[in-house]
């Protein structure tokens, strides 16, 4: 019995919880204006409801770009090495 009632209330507060985030992004959204992403030449505008720290569009945000970026400071990082050496 106890255990069906706080699943329930889980799921209602999961629900109340998330509507809140999206009126709380679109409001912060609304007040920063639009953003584009950070990724050089690029450009293309950040979804109006993304995280307040978001600073790339959705195809440089994740996965192959945001690997790319790393690689790129460690290979920059290797030529510094070598010059001073
Ligand atoms: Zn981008």
């Amino acid at each position: 019995m106890s255990l069906r009632r706080s699943g329930a209330r889980v799921e209602l507060f999961g629900r109340d919880l998330e509507d809140a985030a999206v009126y709380y992004r679109l409001r912060k959204g609304r007040e920063r204006g639009v953003r584009v992403c950070t990724e050089a030449h690029c450009g293309r505008p950040i979804p109006p409801l993304a995280n307040g720290r978001q600073r790339y569009c959705d195809a440089h945000g994740s996965g192959a770009a945001r690997v790319r970026r790393h690689r790129h400071g460690a290979t920059v990082l290797n030529r510094f090495v070598r010059v001073v050496e």
